[in-house]
């Protein structure tokens, strides 16, 4: 069957949702019984971190069909090692309701999972699995699972098995939930591809994770107590280096390999190992994750604020063009490097704009600005650059061209704002018109920047002499 076809096949939302968590749900059983050890030292068991966070990220899943898919792969799976009917029955019951009463209270505090990454919404989430969702499902479990013949629980272990659920449920919802959350989507997977081919890191941007490693293969080399700690250094490192998706991933990598470690440790020293030792190695793992996972959201949120402020400041707020103090920074930058390139200085003014704004009001010269810089804009490549330098007043800076293709440029941009009528709201469309100054250079070094610009504006001033809506060039 072709591609094209199968997507014209349709399949009703139901089935689909039956299908993908049926589908996810047992993937990761299988995995948890993979990995689950004889004694109660089992720690991964992701299905229902998975199932929550699959219902989170896919709302359209969470549907009848999703749930019986769930309810069925649970069944599926434990069945599979051998327990019988009614044990099974409720240790899925035990699992869906950790999901069941996230999804409750994030939907009762209203809570956004697509901001799960600004603010305090992770925060939020975590509070929310870690102390209602984990905490009932651990409830339930010991309430119910030893009156069940055949089961692996006992009434005189109840707060043990209580603490061990609850802490190990809390461990997995920390390792899972971020990981699927934080997993890219297509466009970013895509940009991220292109990066790597485009981009050269240097050796220090895998210091982190190396260092993580070599902190990992310390708790095999130096087991101990102690191992837990090795890795959070690094950890708060990589937290301040990467991006959410490969701290949850390191994240998984460290929390399974200390623990494996803490766990070889305490089995060989049995005597000195009981429940509360486990259930403390488990709140430690968790708290041990959860720290890169808030610095990381914290750094993170912060870098982008300092961006958004970075931009507001470099930029003109009407128009979106760089301010004056910015093309200044970036245009001597360029002098200097570059000595070898030809570049041209194009000063751009709006003709009769007072007349304009008299005659249609300030809002409406507003309005007038913002479209003249989009149909300057569309005549550049993206490394020129151009800024507002004054109220109707601009500058361009071509580089890397020959003085026939600028001037070129420059009459392009003439001819379009000329013929493009500007249509704003209440008023008949505008028509204005734009006079440019242009002047060329073979050697930047040989001048300083505000040198060349009062040299186009020169040239500017004889374009407006002449009559206005026309290009001259700088002698
Ligand atoms: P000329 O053809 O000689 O350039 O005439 P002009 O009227 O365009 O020149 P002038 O420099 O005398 O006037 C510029 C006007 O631009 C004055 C001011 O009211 C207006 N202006 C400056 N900044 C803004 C702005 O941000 N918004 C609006 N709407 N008008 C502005
Ligand atoms: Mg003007
Ligand atoms: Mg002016």
């Amino acid at each position: 069957m072709r591609l094209t076809e199968l997507k014209q096949l349709q399949i009703d939302p139901e089935t689909h949702a039956y299908l993908v968590i049926s589908f996810v749900v047992l993937i990761c059983c299988l995995i948890g019984i993979a990995t689950r050890p004889t004694s109660y030292l089992a720690l991964l068991w992701p299905a229902n971190a998975a199932l929550l966070a699959v219902f989170l990220r896919f709302p359209h899943l969470n549907l009848k069909g999703g749930w019986l898919g769930a309810f069925c792969a649970y069944l599926f799976a434990d069945l599979l090692t051998g327990n019988q009917l009614t044990l099974t029955l409720f240790l899925t019951l035990a699992n869906l309701i950790s999901v069941i009463v996230s999804l409750f209270f994030i939907r009762y505090f209203n809570i956004n999972y697509k901001y799960y990454n600004t603010g305090f919404t992770f925060i939020h989430l975590f509070g929310i699995f870690a102390f209602a969702g984990c905490l009932a499902s651990a409830a339930f479990a010991v309430f119910t699972l030893p009156n069940i013949p055949g089961s692996f629980m006992t009434k005189e272990q109840l707060w043990v098995d209580f603490g061990l659920w609850w802490t190990g449920e809390m461990v997995n919802y920390i390792l899972i939930l971020p990981l699927i959350l934080a997993f890219p989507r297509h466009k970013e997977i895509r940009h991220f591809i292109y990066n790597r081919r485009h981009k050269s890191y240097r050796l220090t941007y895998y210091l982190p994770i190396l260092s993580v490693m070599l902190c990992v293969l310390l708790t095999h080399i130096f087991v101990g107590p102690g191992a837990m700690l090795y890795p959070l250094a690094a950890l708060i490192w990589v937290a301040l280096t990467y991006r959410l998706f490969s701290v949850t991933m390191i994240n998984v990598f460290v929390v399974l390999l200390s623990y494996h470690s803490l766990a070889q440790y305490y089995l060989a020293q049995n005597e000195i190992a009981n429940s509360s030792t486990f259930i403390s190695i488990r709140i430690g793992l968790f708290m041990l994750a959860l720290s890169p996972l808030i610095l990381c959201i914290i750094s993170q949120n912060r870098n982008e604020l300092f961006k958004r402020v970075l931009y507001l400041a470099n930029h003109d707020s009407l128009t979106r063009t760089m301010n004056r103090h910015f093309f200044f920074q970036e245009a001597e930058l360029r002098l200097k490097q570059a000595k070898k390139l030809s570049f041209s200085v194009i000063m751009l003014d709006i003709d009769h704009f007072k007349r304009l704004n008299d005659q249609y009001g300030h809002h409406a010269g507003d309005g007038v600005l913002q479209q003249f810089v989009e149909l300057v804009r569309c005549n550049l490549r993206s490394n020129d650059l151009f800024a507002r330098i004054g109220g109707e007043e601009f500058v361009i800076l071509l580089w890397d061209i020959d003085p026939g293709e600028a001037q070129y440029i420059a009459e392009r941009i003439r001819d379009l704002v000329q013929k493009t009528p500007i249509y704003q709201a209440a008023t008949k469309p505008l028509h204005i018109t734009v006079s440019l100054g242009i002047l060329h250079r073979e050697a930047p070094q040989t001048q300083n920047l505000q040198y060349l610009i009062n040299q186009a504006d020169q040239a500017l001033y004889r374009a407006k002499h002449l009559g206005r809506n026309q290009v001259v060039l700088a002698s």
